[in-house]
């Protein structure tokens, strides 16, 4: 018996609805919202390197947020010759360096030692 991964719950339906509803509300409170707060991200991250909590904090949206809009920056940096790099960031655990992190999210924990306790990666622009 394995669980299948398309598998759906009743809850899960539950909460992609609120999703949906969420980005909805966002986009009909203003047509330059999500494009505002990205010019901002971009702006700021050309300045110097920021972490998502200095960037949630500067635009003042959850910190959740800024991750949403980094993948789309990375794309559009491409039209610009530029590019978004994340740089090496590490646990604060053991140590270990997470050199080529794709991904822009924090990672959950360390691949090494299983801690939590692990640096909010610097995101820069050049
Ligand atoms: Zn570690």
């Amino acid at each position: 018996m394995t669980p299948s991964p398309g598998g759906r719950d009743s809850k899960g339906g539950v909460d992609s609805g609120k999703m949906i509803l969420t980005l909805r509300s966002l986009r009909l409170c203003g047509k330059g919202f999500m494009g505002t707060i990205r010019q901002k991200i971009i702006d700021l991250l050309e300045e110097d390197a920021r972490d998502a909590r200095e960037l949630s904090q500067t635009l003042r949206v959850p910190e959740k947020e800024p991750y949403n809009h980094l993948a789309h920056v990375a794309k559009s940096m491409n039209a610009k010759k530029k590019k978004l790099e994340i740089l090496p960031f590490s646990c604060l655990s053991c140590g270990y360096v997470f050199k080529d992190r794709r991904r822009f999210t924090r990672p959950g924990r360390c691949p090494k030692c299983r801690d939590t306790r692990v640096e909010y990666p610097l995101y820069r622009i050049r």
